[in-house]
């Protein structure tokens, strides 16, 4: 196989790999990082390339992924496995910004996706590799989105996937979707840190690919949302960017993205980064406030499942982008999460109960005085409203357990009778 010009680096001892090879961590047991030859890049690219390609009728050009394969990983447009990801819209509402007590508050929707996540940014670059590597075969531990979005890339891309869930804890919209792309579904008893332990002890054994966000090239195709939201706002960076955290790929990504972005000069600021993580499912929070490695956590528990993650297996790249943004970790309840929820929702936007813990996290940090009311910020939506209807369908009608529905929009009973009808209308 020819070369790489990109080489893999352990985050823990800095030890070097080749770019293409099947691995996931250093010998050492750190995890990698994609570095590319940004000096190569310096003065020869600019955002004029990423601005022209908008109007392109190339697939790979018009990917918000792709779009940006220099920094991602720079393939020929015909190598690339796309769907068109990214593209998503930035949404302002005053309902959201007034609740969250913030005058420009923006929200980048991440479930407009092709299987509406954000997953969809890191698997097209997952699966692309997977195929270079000649691997036919694929597979992932996920609460339901990652899992959802491998089966279609796989199906696609004519592989088999495997994807290890635990069982009853994942949101019926993604489970339909692993099941309907036709991935071999493993329902495990037990929760997402077991299954992710199997999977990666299967996938040696076997050597079928992995394509958790471990896999470093994952992360590549997620530094796309930073770019995208970038080139969003003409090249001009907001003062923060809020994400959930659950294994926390997705905010090691943006903060690996914004770093690489302000090195070759693309812009002349890092915004902050704020990562919310739910009470029940802390370790970041929990790691940054001490000081401390992480804690793996026993036993997550939130109903945002997206992020009902124990023992994160980024949390080394994640803490080091935050620190190198001088943003934060804060945590909100359930609760908070579902009232932030019910609020994005009713301004017509909607999203899963996961991408809500952003809104809910900015109206903390707001209301602690930690982000100023004037202060430009941009929230990532990770999931389409679909994704968990039993959570929408449960608050509303007030049967989540330890969930008041404190903006509930309860269905009405009416008899088949226009009377009773129009009685219940006035
Ligand atoms: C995967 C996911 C997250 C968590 O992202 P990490 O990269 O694991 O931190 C948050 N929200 C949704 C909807 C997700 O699918
Ligand atoms: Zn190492």
């Amino acid at each position: 196989m020819k070369q790489a010009p990109w080489k893999l680096v352990c985050v823990d001892c800095g030890t070097q790999y080749p770019g293409l090879d099947v691995r996931y961590r250093c010998d050492c047991g750190g995890t990698l990082d994609v570095a590319h030859d940004l000096d190569a890049l310096k003065g020869c690219l600019d955002t004029s390339t990423f601005d022209l390609r908008l109007a392109s009728r190339n697939p790979a050009d018009r990917s918000g992924v792709w779009r940006f394969r220099e920094l991602v990983l720079p393939l020929g447009p015909e190598e690339v496995m796309t769907r068109g990801e990214g593209n998503t819209n930035l949404y302002r509402s005053e309902r959201v910004q007034n609740y969250a007590g913030l005058r420009s508050f923006r929200l980048k929707h991440e479930g407009e996706n092709p299987t509406a996540s954000f997953k969809d940014r890191g698997m097209t670059v997952g699966v692309t590799v997977a195929k270079k590597l000649g691997m036919d075969r694929v597979a992932c531990a996920s609460t339901g989105n990652t899992a959802a979005s491998m089966a279609s890339y796989a199906a696609m891309a004519g592989m088999k996937a495997f994807v290890f869930i635990p069982k009853g804890k994942v949101a019926l919209g993604k489970l339909s979707q692993a099941l309907a792309y036709g991935a071999r579904t493993l329902q495990i008893a037990g929760d997402f840190d077991d299954a992710m332990n199997l999977v990666q002890e299967v996938c040696d054994r076997e050597g079928i690919y992995l394509l958790n966000s471990v896999n470093p090239f994952r992360i590549e195709g997620q530094k796309a949302i930073a770019f995208e939201l970038l080139q969003d706002l003409d090249w001009e960076p907001p003062d923060w960017i809020i994400m959930p955290g659950g294994n926390l790929g997705n905010s090691s990504a943006v903060t690996k993205g914004l770093a690489e972005l302000r090195e070759l000069g693309l812009i002349d600021r890092l915004p902050r980064v704020a990562v919310v993580q739910a009470k029940g499912a802390n370790p970041l929070y929990r790691a940054f406030v001490t000081g401390r490695d992480l804690d793996p956590l026993d036993g997550a528990e939130t109903i945002a499942t997206a992020i009902r993650i124990g023992n994160p297996v980024s949390w080394k790249k994640s803490l080091r982008g935050i620190r190198q943004t001088h943003g934060c970790v804060t945590q909100v309840t359930d609760q908070e999460i579902m009232d932030a929820k019910a609020v994005v929702d009713a301004a017509g936007i909607g999203a899963e109960p996961a991408s809500c813990a952003t809104v809910a996290g900015a109206r903390r940090l707001a209301a602690e005085g930690v982000i100023g009311p004037d202060e430009t910020v941009c929230g990532v939506l990770t999931g389409h409203i679909l994704k968990d209807p039993g959570a929408v369908v449960g608050y509303h009608q007030g049967s989540l357990d330890g969930i008041e529905g404190t903006f509930a929009n309860r269905p009405i009973d009416v008899e088949n009778d226009l009377g009773a009808i129009l009685e219940a209308i006035r």
